[in-house]
């Protein structure tokens, strides 16, 4: 039997009031969620879909067809205990949770998966994601419509096309992966992997520092990054590493941490994803424009703010200046905000008909100012979509473009209810039967 060493962290990030993350740590069973649904009900789902794979800590198996079959059963019997709880507490209605769950096996390391929180594999110095997100931007890869560079930056890359609790089936992802001495295993929530780069996060994990510190160093470089979302690491190192992995991760290290000023990069390595800029915050448009908006602001505050002596000619020439630079601010606003009011496009609530609705414009809500109107009105009512996901509409799903509005709609998940019409009672991803109906003016 190899050794492990394990550690594992989870943080609320920067802009989240609660952590919904949870994460396991046992001697042979780990694990990551991260759940979604209003008030409490998130860590809920998270800590309730984390017991049925503890039960299997220690356990023995007499293969290795045996332990991933515990590990699935352990998954599926996670989304049986979340959706119970959602249907028996109207606080904790469409709830739902992230699973990707390690089950340590003698040499082997059995992985069930459901959402999209992530295991990765660092082995001779190279780091691949070995789960598969259940998301839509995947299932745009999947279909060729985006490239994953696209996907990185797309807006509706944290909507997710399966999770554990919102369907009472789960279609549950599996692998084994036999274990090599010096192999790490990272199991994340999506606060770290939507903002550390591949690249930064090998770079930590080539370190030759305790787990612990790895693990806190990720959560670091996340919040660094913005923390835009509840983080979570559990590094899991199967060692000692070989002299030959020991070697290649030292050469490694050298190498990214030496300045490259020519970005040359040899030694053959498909070193593709090292991003010289290191960890990379991706916002979203919308956080961009809130954060650039603020960011002006605070630039205007300050001016006001400084205690610059008061009186004298100077003080008629800076009013007139700052006069000057107010109007031809709003004018730029206006004119600005006009043709970005035209360009933008976000899925939301049509609130007379509680139906989903694609919208131009943005979702900010200025009192008499109309910044956002209706273009595509659909039949799909909100009370067939999962909490989670209405509260996103609530906000707006911004959208790259009309088509792409359609799209969210077409694949937007849906709760499994009992729905005596039609019986459609599909918990696999995407249902679509929600095309959005003809809109008043035609698509651009
Ligand atoms: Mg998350």
């Amino acid at each position: 039997m190899i050794e492990l060493e394990a550690a594992g962290a989870t943080d609320v990030g920067k802009v989240r009031r609660n952590n919904q993350d949870a994460y396991l740590m046992g001697e042979s069973v780990f694990a990551v969620a991260d759940g979604m649904g209003g008030h409490l009900a998130g860590e809920v789902a998270s800590a309730t879909a984390l017991q049925p794979v503890e039960k299997l800590d220690g356990r023995v198996f007499p293969d290795a067809p045996a332990a991933t079959r515990a590990v699935v059963d352990a998954v599926v019997e996670a989304n049986e205990q979340v959706s119970d709880k959602a249907g028996s507490d109207p606080d904790y209605q469409g709830m739902g949770t992230t699973l990707t769950a390690a089950l340590f096996e003698g040499r082997r390391l059995h992985l069930a998966h459901v959402g999209d929180s992530r295991a990765y594999l660092l082995r001779d110095g190279e780091l691949s994601q070995i789960t598969t997100d259940h998301t839509l931007v995947q299932h745009l890869i999947d279909e060729g419509q985006i490239t994953p560079e696209e996907a990185a930056t797309h807006p509706q890359r944290s909507i997710i096309t399966r999770a554990i609790g919102v369907a009472d089936h789960v279609e549950v992802d599996s692998m084994t992966l036999d274990l090599q001495l010096g192999d790490t295993i990272l199991l994340c929530s999506d606060g770290l992997s939507g903002f550390v780069t591949d690249a930064a996060v090998k770079h930590v994990l080539l370190t030759r520092r305790p787990p612990e510190e790895q693990v806190r160093e990720l959560v670091r470089l996340a919040n660094e990054a913005g923390g835009g979302d509840n983080i979570t690491a559990v590094v899991l190192r199967f060692g000692p590493p070989s002299e030959q992995a020991l070697a290649a991760a030292e050469a490694k290290v050298d190498r990214d941490t030496e300045p490259n000023p020519t970005g040359d990069d040899a030694a053959g390595d498909e070193a593709a994803d090292a991003d010289p800029e290191g960890p990379v915050r991706v916002r979203t448009s919308e956080e961009r424009d809130q954060q650039d908006w603020a960011q002006r602001l605070g630039r205007f505050g300050d001016r006001d703010s400084g205690d610059e002596p008061k009186g004298g000619p100077s003080v008629a020439r800076r009013w007139i200046a700052i006069t000057a630079a107010v109007v031809l601010l709003l004018v730029l606003v206006f004119a600005g905000g006009r043709w970005l009011l035209s360009r933008s496009y976000y899925v939301g609530i049509d609130p007379d008909s509680e139906t989903v609705a694609i919208y131009q414009g943005i979702p900010v809500d200025l009192g008499p100012l109309e910044l956002s109107w209706i273009v595509e009105r659909t039949q799909l009512g909100i009370d067939e979509l999962p909490e989670y996901f209405v509260e996103s509409l609530h906000d707006g799903i911004a959208a790259i473009d009309r088509r792409d509005a359609r799209l969210i709609v077409e694949n937007a998940p849906r709760t499994d209810e009992e729905e005596p019409d039609d019986g459609t009672t599909s918990d696999r991803g995407p249902t679509p039967t929600a095309a959005p109906t003809a809109g008043p003016s035609p698509a651009p």
